[in-house]
């Protein structure tokens, strides 16, 4: 499903990725866990073509991104992506939000789109906030509504960048409830979190980034029980 080899992207002289592959598979759940500015942002944006790599290759339902000739407004529309902030239109409302991508694309009528909504609102634990403005929201509301949106879409992957990290702690269990339920649906995701106990509960495999490199990958178990990569074992040791 995500296809990625030897990836390399550099910011001036700042070599961020560096011969990075990943193959995901359809319905796996991947956990990506690492220092700041190991890479993980720039690795998950450029899955969806928001950065280009320098070099290498990255084949998203078999499609080579880079390809000039691959329409690579299609291959987003099937890939999800939820941010650490949201990214909502404040000042519409909840339904609005949920609908504006499928209706303007052209994917679905207008109608449609609402029932999608309404249902995708059941989803995600909010099925009375239909015309709430996104103002009137909790950060986690928000979150959630954000998921929404991205699987109004119909994806076949979801990317999320630290979805919880913005988020009042009494609520970031309520946003971990919606992805479990996701992967347990079979959604293919690509997760960036320190939720070091959501990753050991949901991941079917976890990725250590360092300098950005993958320097250790596995099942949780493998990763948290018996990190093998030096770096890793600092780093857990500081997280766990
Ligand atoms: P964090 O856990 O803090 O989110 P990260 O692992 O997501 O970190 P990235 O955001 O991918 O790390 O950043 C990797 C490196 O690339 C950092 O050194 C960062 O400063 C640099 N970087 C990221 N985006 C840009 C950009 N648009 N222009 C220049 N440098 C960038
Ligand atoms: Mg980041």
């Amino acid at each position: 499903k995500v296809h990625v080899d030897k990836v390399n992207k550099s910011y001036g002289d700042n070599h961020v990725l560096r011969d990075i592959s990943l193959d995901v598979m359809d319905n796996e759940v991947v956990v990506m866990i690492g220092p700041s500015g190991s890479g993980k942002s720039t690795f998950l944006r450029m899955l969806n073509q928001l950065e280009k790599p320098d070099s290498g290759l990255i084949e998203v339902d078999g499609y080579d991104i880079s390809d000039p000739k691959t329409n690579i407004n299609k291959v987003r529309e099937n890939i999800g992506m939820v941010f650490q902030n949201f990214n909502l239109f404040n000042n519409y409302s909840v339904i609005d939000n949920i609908t504006l991508a499928p209706v303007q694309l052209g994917k679905m009528t207008k109608a449609e789109a609402e029932k999608k909504a309404k249902e995708l609102l059941e989803t995600v634990g909010l099925p009375d906030k239909a015309s709430a403005p996104v103002s009137s929201l909790s950060g986690g509301q928000k979150q959630r509504i954000a998921i929404a949106r991205a699987l109004a879409m119909d994806p076949d992957i979801m990317l999320f960048d630290e979805p919880t990290s913005a988020l009042d702690p009494e609520v970031v269990g309520d946003v971990l409830d919606v992805m479990k339920h996701l992967a347990k649906m079979g959604m293919t995701m690509i997760i960036v979190t320190h939720e070091m106990g959501f990753a050991k509960q949901v991941a079917d495999r976890v990725v250590f980034f360092e300098s950005g490199k993958i320097q250790e990958s596995g099942t949780p178990e493998q990763i948290f029980t018996a990190p093998k990569n030096e770096r890793l074992q600092t780093f857990l040791s500081k997280v766990m």
